[in-house]
């Protein structure tokens, strides 16, 4: 088991064993978050969402994207230029598939969101393309 202790601004670390993240999990977002997986582009339930409100870990419950930083890419995936916050996210490397990429991991419990590339719009120019399966989004004003 493990407990999510109070935010104190640096994420604290999540960690479950294999069988938990199986038990916690949907069959989709276990591959995307733990296996490093990817979603059909267009298919994911977020890639279309416009309403104002806040994309937590679907892993962790962390806090990674606010709904003011999302545009459309076009691209079949969130798209956001820039994280809630600098240290919500991790960026590595990735040299899979013959390409040069940058993933993007949650902090907190180090599930895989997606990658960002060096193409986005203003202000950053960076897009964040996170997988939907990765997110979970709660309108503002919902009780969480
Ligand atoms: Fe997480």
């Amino acid at each position: 088991m493990s407990t999510i202790p109070k935010d104190t601004g640096t994420p604290a670390k999540v960690t479950h064993t294999d069988a938990e993240w199986r038990e916690k999990l949907t069959p989709q977002q276990y591959h995307v978050l733990r296996e490093k997986g990817t979603e059909r582009p267009f298919t994911g339930a977020l890639a279309e969402n416009h309403e104002t409100g806040n994309y937590h870990c679907a892993g962790c419950g962390a806090l990674l994207f606010l709904s003011g930083a999302k545009f459309d890419s076009g691209c079949g995936w969130p798209s956001f230029v820039i994280p809630a916050d600098s240290k919500a996210v991790n960026e590595h490397e990735d040299n899979t598939l013959g390409m040069r990429r940058i993933e993007v991991t949650c902090a907190r419990c180090g599930g895989h969101l997606g990658h960002v590339f060096p193409d986005g719009p203003r202000p950053t120019g960076l897009r964040y393309c996170i997988n939907s399966a990765s997110l979970n989004f709660t309108r503002e004003g919902d009780p969480k």
